[in-house]
């Protein structure tokens, strides 16, 4: 029997190489390992303001790309959250054992809070129980993830124990499984690859894109001119090298930035031209797909349908451990 893993993205616009990186790439490689679970997180998405024209774009485009980056939606069950209504009611009996102290302590939120000061909603507030609801509905034993949301799976862990010491044993206590890739700055060089932050590469972006997008990234912030040696081990291009460019690429690099024998431009041009080889096969496959709207619904029917047996079993047994089963069984 394999484990069983859960994991899921927003459809909030443009995946970035941050995604790509951090998540979306390891999960294409834990398929063989795993019995997975890929949700795309609508009802999270609205926990911030969003256009509302866009949500059926995003959210068919997130489920293409999930595709076009190797994701089989026959070897592993991809989902829209809001597909399966078992989610929220979860989330609210979560509530219920979850204290405030616990959700006031989290990372995130005090970053999105100052992020979206005209929009501090209770639902932001309230998304890691949520998160916590996604991942024990269907009592995933891993959550692959990056660094910055180890703390969200330390809260569902939290909240299955809570649970399970008031009304008895049914969920398991998740990992976190850090990805190869568990943080990716953006083109600022200092903070994580966000949309909010407006510091990112879409892996959709076209060539000419990707080139002019990290001819504006942060280097090596001492190396003031073309002749100053750079130290690679600060610089997030060279970071960027480390998974898009060959280990003869990368050695040239290291070597030839500490004696100024490259400079900045050329390097980015270099790592830009591997990101386009990379990425070209996944933007392809995603546009041969994105007018099929037959197909895009009929992944998304069939995702849910075979997750909801697993949800409806999963409340059943939480309404009967709260004592609120109807005496007929239903
Ligand atoms: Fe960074 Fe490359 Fe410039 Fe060195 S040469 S500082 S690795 S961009």
């Amino acid at each position: 029997m394999k484990k069983r893993l859960f994991s899921g993205l927003q459809p909030s616009g443009e995946i970035h190489l941050g995604n790509y990186l951090g998540a979306i790439q390891n999960w294409v490689s834990l398929m063989d390992t795993y019995e997975c679970i890929y949700c795309i997180v609508d009802y999270h998405a609205i926990t911030a303001t969003y256009d509302v024209a866009m949500m059926r774009e995003n959210i068919e485009d997130a489920l293409l790309v999930y595709i076009a980056c190797g994701i089989d939606p026959e070897a592993a069950t991809i989902f829209l959250q809001s597909d399966v209504p078992e989610h929220t009611e979860l989330a609210w009996i979560f509530n219920t054992v979850t204290p405030m102290g616990l959700l006031e302590r989290m990372t995130q939120y005090k970053d999105k809070a100052k992020q979206n000061k005209e929009n501090v909603n209770v639902g932001l507030f309230d998304y890691p129980v949520l998160q916590a609801a996604d991942i024990l509905l269907y009592k995933a034993e891993m959550v692959p993830v990056g660094q910055d949301q180890v703390q969200h799976v330390e809260f569902t862990r939290d909240v299955a124990r809570k649970f399970n010491n008031l009304y008895g044993d049914a969920f398991p206590e998740p990992k976190a499984l850090l990805s190869h890739t568990p943080k990716v700055l953006g083109l600022d060089g200092k903070s994580k690859m966000s949309k909010s932050m407006k510091n990112y590469v879409s892996v959709l972006a076209e060539p000419e894109v990707v080139h002019k997008s990290l001819a504006t990234a942060v280097t090596d912030v001492n190396r003031k001119r073309r002749s100053d040696p750079g130290n690679p081990e600060v610089c997030n291009i060279f970071t960027l090298h480390r998974s898009f460019s060959s280990e003869q690429e990368i050695v040239h690099v290291d070597t030839e930035c500490r004696t100024a024998g490259i400079g900045c431009i050329d390097c980015k041009k270099i790592l830009a031209n591997n990101i386009n080889t990379h990425m070209e096969p996944i933007r392809d496959k995603f546009c041969s797909m994105k007018d099929d709207h037959n197909y895009i619904g009929d992944v998304l029917a069939a995702g849910a349908e075979k997750i909801r047996p697993i949800a409806r079993d999963t409340m059943a047994e939480v309404r009967d451990k709260l004592g609120i089963t109807r005496k007929n069984g239903g």
